[in-house]
């Protein structure tokens, strides 16, 4: 079994990463435009058409790339292209173990904490004069014979 995300699953993350990048940029220069063409109508219907060819374009290029960041993330089995469970399992196998790691470490840290609480108060017991009873620090008369402790 596999534990490692291939090469070629994290060259397809890196690359859905630039192709959103690459389609926001496209997305966000139609306003950019925009801003620096206002007033300017002399070519109006180009600018028109030109925006609106980037800003599908981009946001086809965001679309492409979220999809290819996320096969590339989970396996091709794993983000549901293939509809295979098993090997589906074994693409998610290091998120999992990741996941379960990160649990245990929870888990680790929990333990350490009341640990050391319990460290910080140590239980102190009175031993009644009278019975020899033992009683809880607070406790003003023996839960044995009645007696002030
Ligand atoms: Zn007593």
């Amino acid at each position: 079994m596999s534990r490692r995300i291939s090469s070629d699953r994290k060259f397809a993350y890196y690359l859905g990463g630039a192709l959103i990048a690459i389609g926001l940029l496209l997305f966000l220069s139609v306003f950019v435009t925009g801003a620096l063409n206002f007033g300017n109508f002399d070519d109006f219907d180009g600018q028109a058409r030109s925006s609106g060819i980037r800003a599908i374009g981009g946001m086809i290029l965001m679309m492409v790339g979220g999809f290819v960041r996320t096969v590339g993330a989970r396996g091709a089995a794993g983000s549901g292209l293939v509809l295979d469970p098993e090997r589906a399992r074994r693409d998610l196998e290091p998120f999992s173990r990741q996941g379960g790691g990160m649990l245990k470490d929870a888990l680790d840290e929990a333990d350490i904490a009341l640990g050391s609480a319990r460290d910080h108060e140590p239980l102190v017991m009175i031993r009644c004069r009278a019975c020899s009873t033992l009683n809880e620090e607070d406790s003003k008369f023996c839960q044995e014979c009645g007696q002030p402790v």
